[in-house]
């Protein structure tokens, strides 16, 4: 089992007083792939980084199966990291690199070689494996961490952007690889992009923060048509909605001055749908595209 909850979360990052996450709360289940997706400096790395255990905890609690893990460091929530920055041991060739967490939990040699040539046949790394990462272009060093966050089993892979530096066809083929991985191992992961179509072509369901705050969690289906919000309508889907002024005229029906005058809009299909006002936006249950 490997389920994670993030309990009423703040990060204050007490250098500027930045206070990066705000009262975050979500449940990764077991075996889920979940996607944190928002605009750059709204809080995911902030969020990954404590899951990880590599950042402390302001306030909140974090849980893996039930037990507060808050004060526990990296190595002993067993949990398996992939970084933008790659973080390589430069002095380990490949092989190496990919092959230290097998070894640092007691893996013995056969089931080591296995273990990393498997991986790196499928991250198509075998020609590097006795090279160097200083050799190496950012893309292969990149997949390198991506190798070393997946070659064993962990209670929770974090990966934080870990295509970012690749190249567009090489981005397209690991994105499948990634979660064919994932369904194979019965891994749980959870992953942070800005990449809209990254997070809606790996995930289970999507987080979307900003601003340090949660906005929206759930399937994409759910996100991309009943945004629970106009930052979520905004930031979701290709090509982005529009917004149009308008004036509630009842629960299903607004109005839109136009020069012709006004022209007033009733709500079609399900007779359960309203219209909804949400501070000072007029907002619909189920808003046309
Ligand atoms: P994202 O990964 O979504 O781009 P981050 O979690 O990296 O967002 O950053 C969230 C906010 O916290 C930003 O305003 C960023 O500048 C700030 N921040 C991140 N790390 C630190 C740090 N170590 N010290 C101070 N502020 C930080
Ligand atoms: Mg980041």
């Amino acid at each position: 089992m490997s389920r994670i909850d993030v309990n009423h979360v703040w990060k204050i990052y007490p250098r500027g007083n930045v206070v990066a996450v705000q009262d975050l709360t979500f449940t990764c289940h077991d075996k889920e792939f979940l996607a944190i997706l928002g605009p750059s400096g709204g809080g995911k790395s902030s969020t990954l980084r404590m899951l990880a255990g590599l950042e402390d905890i302001t306030r909140g609690e974090i849980l893996f199966d039930g037990k507060v893990v808050n004060h526990l460091g990296p190595a002993e929530r067993n949990v398996a990291l992939a970084f933008e920055s790659y973080a390589l041991y430069y002095r380990l060739n490949v092989y190496e690199n990919i092959a230290f967490p097998l070894r640092a939990r007691g893996m013995k040699g056969p089931e080591v070689d296995k273990r990393v040539k498997f991986i790196a046949e499928l991250l198509e790394l075998t020609p590097y494996l006795k090279k160097y990462p200083g050799s190496l272009a950012g893309g292969v060093q990149q997949r390198v961490s991506l190798a070393r966050a997946l070659v064993r089993k962990p209670n929770v892979t974090l990966l934080d952007e870990p295509l970012s530096h690749m190249d567009q066809r090489v981005r397209h083929e690991l994105r499948a690889r990634i979660r064919h991985l994932h369904d194979e191992l019965g891994l749980t992961t959870i992953y942070v992009t800005h990449d809209q179509a990254e997070a809606i072509a790996l995930c289970d369901r999507l987080l979307i923060i900003n601003e340090g705050k949660l906005q929206q969690i759930g399937t994409v289906e759910e996100v991309w048509n009943r945004p629970a919000n106009k930052f979520v309508a905004y930031f979701i889907g290709e090509p982005t909605m529009n917004f149009i002024p308008a004036v509630v005229e009842n629960e299903r029906a607004v109005a839109i001055l136009t020069d012709e005058g006004k022209r007033v809009f009733t709500l079609e299909g399900n007779p359960g749908r309203k219209i909804r006002r949400s501070g000072s936006d007029t907002w619909s249950s189920a808003p046309a595209r």
